[in-house]
């Protein structure tokens, strides 16, 4: 099946006489005849569902969707997007462990890494993700376990050479995990360019109507635990807490989201509820429309914005001219996704007048929404931090990030050029 299709299609595929629309089982626990049946689920020797800490048919229809859409051989929908990034990390890393991340990250998750993981035990050097292969090669160390980017940063939208990075993370003996959040699978598919686990907030354009914080975790299924053995001894050598299972001979290239499943989400409990997936699978049912229509509206904002005499800096990878251009062009052929960011002349005061004259345009603490909303560093996430730090931030005291929704271009434009004006 096509993309558009398996968004449709993918996942449930009703028998005869069953529901057409996915059920909800809102079920924690699942009814066995006997105890042999339970043992089996229990010892991994058998499928099913017998407690929604675990796995749920709901949220099970619709991870399958979600690793058909990105082309991987399992997924795990989590409870948040964090969580979906600390899953990931976590099942290949232990105290005393490192990870290689790119330093444009979204700030949660940069926080993640660095403070969380940390107390944890887990090392994380952020590195600039442009510099040569030569450059990024001394950041790897042998208790380096992974590589984390995002396809197109938020906020800051910078695009990650997945084939490159990938390849590089490969020479090192360890995996890519690709943040694909802003992209989503309609406008890039990291896994094809070499990614080995991807990860998604699914509360943004996945879900896209703001209705359910959410995340997944997405395998590959393609890299080889077992020739990094000694990296990944967890892979290769018996479980004790599941009589002593063997990941990656029991469950082949599956064995990364079968290990995260049995052993993390059934420890941490972070699985996505079977309403909230009820609600995600919505939102991928009509994933391509959306983000065509996301990435043209705003094409035609980036391109009025750059324009503006009272704008003096726009990121936008699909601008011809932008820092991320020429791996937009490689990598989201499609479109660059609704979100962008931008300075406005005048900093802080400027920043709080512009947004306070919005009338269509939402303030929200959200992005990737089918409704336009922006956000202004300074005057909310960052108000914190005076003009010399929210540089060192990366962040100018005039910058607004902006999720171009769905409405109708006109509008959302007309609004933009008042407010500009007010400011
Ligand atoms: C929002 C976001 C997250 C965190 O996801 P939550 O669903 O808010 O937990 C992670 N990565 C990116 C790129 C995000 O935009």
């Amino acid at each position: 099946m096509d993309f558009a299709s398996l968004c449709l299609h993918g996942g449930y595929e009703p028998k005869n006489g069953e529901a057409g629309a996915l059920p909800i089982y809102p079920s924690t626990t699942f009814k066995y005849d006997s105890t042999d049946d339970v043992a089996k689920l229990f010892d991994l020797q058998a499928s099913g569902f017998f407690y929604s800490r675990l796995a749920n048919p709901t949220v099970d229809f619709v991870e399958k969707k979600l690793a058909a859409l990105e082309g991987g051989v399992g997924a795990i929908c989590t409870s948040s997007g964090h969580a979906a990034c600390f899953l990931s990390v976590m099942s290949l890393c232990k105290a005393g462990d490192h990870v290689v991340a790119c330093s444009n990250l979204y700030g949660g998750t940069i926080n993640l890494l660095s403070v969380t993981l940390k107390r944890f035990g887990i090392e994380v050097t952020f590195v600039d993700q442009r510099q040569s292969n030569e450059e990024l090669s001394q950041y790897f160390k042998p208790n380096t376990k992974a590589v984390f980017g995002e396809t197109i940063a938020n906020p800051s939208t910078a695009v990650l050479d997945v084939e490159r990075i990938a390849k590089l993370a490969h020479d090192h003996g360890v995996p890519l995990i690709v943040d694909n959040t802003f992209a989503t699978p309609y406008l890039c598919r990291p896994i094809e360019w070499g990614a080995d686990i991807v990860v998604h907030s699914t509360t943004k354009y996945l879900d896209g109507h703001a209705l359910g914080v959410g995340g997944c975790v997405i395998d590959s299924g393609k890299f080889d635990w077992a020739a990094h053995a000694d990296k990944f001894p967890e892979f290769v050598e018996p479980d004790e807490s599941y009589h002593g299972c063997v990941y990656s001979k029991a469950f082949g290239n599956a064995a990364y989201i079968v290990k995260a499943r049995v052993q993390l989400i059934r420890d941490l409990g972070c699985l996505q509820s079977p309403q909230n997936a009820f609600y995600l699978n919505l939102g991928l049912e009509t994933l391509p429309l959306r983000m065509e229509q996301h990435s043209k509206n705003a094409a035609q904002v980036a391109k009025f914005l750059a324009g503006h005499d009272k704008v003096t800096e726009i990121s936008y990878p699909g601008l011809e001219g932008s820092a991320n251009h020429e791996l937009a062009q490689k990598y989201l052929q499609k479109g660059c996704s609704g979100v962008m960011t931008f300075v406005l002349k005048g900093g802080r005061e400027a920043g709080v007048r512009f947004i306070d004259s919005l009338k269509l345009i939402r303030l929200e603490v959200h992005v990737a929404d089918i409704k336009s909303c922006v956000l202004h560093p300074a005057s909310s996430s960052h108000r914190q931090l005076n003009d010399e730090q929210l540089k060192a931030a990366g962040v100018d005291a005039g910058t607004v990030r902006i999720s171009v929704g769905l409405e109708n271009v006109e509008d959302i434009i007309a609004d933009l050029k008042q407010a500009l004006e007010q400011a």
